[in-house]
This record gives C-alpha cells, sequence and structure tokens, in this order.
C-alpha cells in the first residue's frame, strides 16, 4: 500500500515537471486569421496574389507537398500556375519558363519543388528566379540579405520556428542557441535568423565531436538532422525549448529527429511530429507569397 502510494506520488511529481509540446496548430490558426486579413487588402486593391509552382520531379514526397501547397493557395484564394513536367525536359526549357515568369507581372511568385531531375543543374535553375519573386528565399541575393540581417525573402522554415519562438514568449536574445544540421534550405538559414535575433549560435554537423558538449548547454535546440529519434533527454539541458525540424518516414509512420517523449519531462517547450515545424513551413510561403504580392 505504502509503496503503491509513493509510486503514484513520484508519477504525479513527473507529470507536473512534463515539458509543454508547443501547440503549434493554434499557432497557425492565429497566424491565418492575420494572412486572411492581409490578402484582403491586397484583393480591395484589386490585387488576387498568383504563385507558380514548377515540378520537374517523379519524387513522390514533392507531389505531396505540391498537393499542400495547391490546398492553401485555394484556402487563401491565391492564384497557382503549374507546370508540371516529365524526364524528357531541358535545363533550357525550364530556363525559358522561368524568364517568362520572372516578367509576368501578374505572377509574384515562383517556387522550383525540389529535388529537380538528375539531368537538371538546381542551382543554376534557382538562381535564375528573380529575388524578388523567390518566395522559398533560397536565391544567394536572398541568402546574403538574411547574412547581412538586411530586409529580403526567409525561406519558409527557418521563418516559421521564429514565429514558433516568438509565440511562445521565449526571449531569443542572449539565449546559447544550437542548430544541428547545416544544410542551406534550414540550419545556415535558421542559424542567421537566430543570430540577427541577438542569440548567441553555434552550429554543429556531421563531423562536430562532442555533440553533447554543445547540445548540453543549448537554451535553444534545433534539430535538422534527418535521423529519427537522434536527440533524447540525456543530451539536452533542462528547462530548454527544442524545436524538431526532420521528417522521418519510420513504418509507414512520420517521426522527427527527436525523441518527444522520452525529451518531455526535461524540456520546457518541445515541438512535436507531426504537427510541428512542417504545419509552419507551408503558411510561411503563402505569406510570402502575399508580402510580395504588397509590394505591387
Ligand atoms: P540535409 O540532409 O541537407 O542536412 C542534414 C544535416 O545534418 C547535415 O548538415 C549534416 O551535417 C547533419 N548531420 C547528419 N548526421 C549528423 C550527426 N550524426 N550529427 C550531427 N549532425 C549530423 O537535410 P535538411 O534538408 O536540412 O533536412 C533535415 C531534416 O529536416 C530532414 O529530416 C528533412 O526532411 C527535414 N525538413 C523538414 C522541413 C519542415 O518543414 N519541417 C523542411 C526541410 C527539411
Amino acid at each position: 500500500m505504502l509503496y503503491h502510494i509513493y509510486v503514484l506520488i513520484r508519477l504525479n511529481d513527473r507529470m507536473m515537471n512534463l515539458g509543454q509540446i508547443i501547440d503549434v496548430k493554434g499557432i497557425v490558426e492565429k497566424r491565418k486569421e492575420a494572412l486572411k486579413l492581409k490578402i484582403d487588402k491586397l484583393n480591395d486593391r484589386n490585387i488576387v496574389p498568383k504563385l507558380a509552382v514548377i515540378l520537374a520531379s517523379f519524387d513522390e514526397a514533392s507531389k505531396i507537398y505540391v498537393g499542400k501547397k495547391k490546398r492553401l493557395c485555394e484556402e487563401f484564394k491565391i492564384l497557382q500556375e503549374e507546370y508540371i513536367y516529365d524526364e524528357n525536359v531541358t535545363e533550357d526549357e525550364l530556363l525559358n519558363l522561368i524568364d517568362k515568369l520572372n516578367n509576368d507581372d501578374t505572377v509574384d511568385g515562383i517556387l522550383i519543388q525540389l529535388p529537380l531531375f538528375k539531368h537538371l543543374d538546381e542551382k543554376k535553375i534557382l538562381n535564375y528566379i528573380k529575388p524578388t519573386k523567390d518566395v522559398d528565399g533560397f536565391h544567394p541575393v536572398n541568402l546574403g540579405n538574411l547574412v547581412a540581417g538586411s530586409k529580403g525573402i526567409v525561406s519558409c522554415t527557418p521563418k516559421g520556428i521564429i514565429t514558433i519562438l516568438e509565440d511562445i514568449g521565449e526571449d531569443i536574445k542572449g539565449k546559447n542557441a544550437v542548430v544541428i544540421g547545416r544544410s542551406v534550405i534550414v540550419g545556415k538559414s535558421i542559424a542567421h535568423l537566430l543570430l540577427n535575433k541577438d542569440a548567441t549560435v553555434t552550429i554543429c554537423h556531421s563531423k562536430t565531436k562532442n555533440l553533447e558538449y554543445y547540445t548540453k548547454n543549448a537554451d535553444i535546440l534545433v534539430v535538422a538532422v534527418g535521423i529519427p529519434k537522434f536527440i533524447k533527454s540525456d543530451i539536452i539541458k533542462e528547462g530548454s525549448v527544442v524545436i524538431d525540424v526532420g521528417i522521418n518516414r519510420v513504418d509507414g509512420k512520420v517521426v522527427g529527429d527527436v525523441d518527444t517523449e522520452d525529451v518531455l519531462e526535461k524540456v520546457k517547450y518541445v515541438t512535436s511530429v507531426p504537427g510541428g515545424v512542417g504545419i509552419t513551413t507551408v503558411l510561411s510561403l503563402i505569406e510570402n507569397v502575399a508580402d510580395v504580392a504588397s509590394l505591387r
């Protein structure tokens, strides 16, 4: 009997001390309301934002992402033009199309869904998009603005992460932020955004020695690695905020780079997968399209 009471007290203690899974769906709903107002104002000025999407691969995940973007465009009454190619497409064909879209004043944003067919030079094609229409924020001009801390189009996943941190009231200034992963589209970009917000930032990657030395000191830990449940509670700091960017498919299920259940008793906040960073990414894209359209 005494033992059972002891176990119940311990369980209660653990539940009291649990961190919180961030309600990203709630955050997205709030952002959707603000976005609707912005688009209504554009419509009042007779502006209907338009996004051009180019798909040149047979990648299944890409088709799913394009479908999600399409549904969100419909929800926000954003016009969408889709250009879908098979493996016979040439680089010149794509460059000609981008040229046409760059010069079409009714097109606000151009999105090239990656990866492209292997024979196409991704960098060359992405860099051909006019920086002011690069709603993915991958163009060197937009990346340069990010590094310089100047205004530009910010890539969607990092932008979504900052919105999450701001919404939960996390003061980024002066915090130790550790980013695991150094890809341009996630790791490097979020590291610069955090730096621009006065965090002390460390980027870790596959060649980092003694990773836990950094993660154990991280007030904010952003994980973009692509390894299922890579981060467990033993290498994170008590009371930290952990942002899980990973999207991994394991036995037909989507899991993140963080073992959410395991870290929950140690963190202050953690994002879940699914239902976390991913749902802010698509919304950030629509926000970028609306922002570009508002400059017409
Ligand atoms: P990437 O493969 O380009 O980069 C992975 C990074 O992880 C590399 O920089 C590598 O150095 C690092 N890494 C690999 N093994 C490591 C290790 N053992 N220790 C430390 N670092 C290690 O991937 P990416 O495009 O940045 O994506 C990362 C993850 O985020 C993937 O799961 C991807 O699906 C996901 N993702 C999610 C969203 C979203 O909207 N939620 C957007 C983009 C990517």
